[in-house]
């Protein structure tokens, strides 16, 4: 697939505004601040294509963008902000879990972790959901280039083994969007999620 023929679909306030539930669609989450913004443009190689937003609390829009008429990314709002009120967060939740459960196209997700700080609490619920739901999961270990190769090498295995445990088709990459290390990777996976 050629991910630079990505282009915005649309924003939606909430899982019922998503477009229609057809072909096949693959979601990026992560907590805020993880890497997720810069990781969707170094793979589609364009650089506003999806942008931040840094007011945390705000509601936060699921942008959708179509790489061809029935292949979908999803963008899903940062989560994690220690500011937003618990109402909110679990509103959150709720949807997010509906719709990882419910969402027919809905393939896989990639999951964004900071590599120096990995497998937090929410990571892990979502990890859950995701593996409950049989979705693909691809756990992304972002701003991989803040580490030597070394330390990289030794989170990599100990999310790696961590992984096992949630027992659903979970796997596990370093990747960087400043150096681009993991950007074949990351690739290969979503064109086998797409093309199954
Ligand atoms: P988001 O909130 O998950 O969308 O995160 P962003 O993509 O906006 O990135 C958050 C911060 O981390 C920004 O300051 C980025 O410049 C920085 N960042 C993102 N990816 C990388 C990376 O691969 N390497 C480094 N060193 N910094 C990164």
């Amino acid at each position: 697939i050629n991910y630079q023929k990505a282009t915005f679909l649309t924003s939606a306030p909430d899982i019922k505004a998503l477009p229609a539930d057809t072909g096949i669609e693959v979601a990026f989450a992560g907590r805020s601040n993880a890497g997720k913004s810069s990781a969707l443009n170094t793979l589609t190689r364009q650089n506003g294509l999806a942008r931040t937003s840094k007011t945390p609390g705000r509601t936060q829009l699921i942008n959708t963008f179509s790489l061809s008429e029935n292949q979908r990314l999803i963008d899903l709002p940062g989560y994690g902000f220690a500011k937003v009120p618990l109402a909110v967060k679990e509103k959150w939740q709720k949807a997010l879990s509906e719709y990882l459960i419910k969402r027919e196209s809905l393939k896989g997700i990639v999951i964004l972790m900071d590599i120096r700080h990995p497998l937090k609490d929410l990571d892990q619920d979502l990890i859950h959901w995701a593996v409950q739901s049989n979705l693909q999961v691809l756990l992304l270990l972002t701003k991989a280039d803040k580490l030597s190769p070394g330390p990289r090498k030794k989170v990599l295995m100990e999310v790696t083994e961590a992984s096992m445990a949630f027992m659903g088709d979970v796997t596990v990459q370093v990747f960087s969007s400043l150096t681009k290390l993991g950007l074949t990777e990351l690739e290969q996976k979503l064109d086998q999620w797409f093309s199954a």
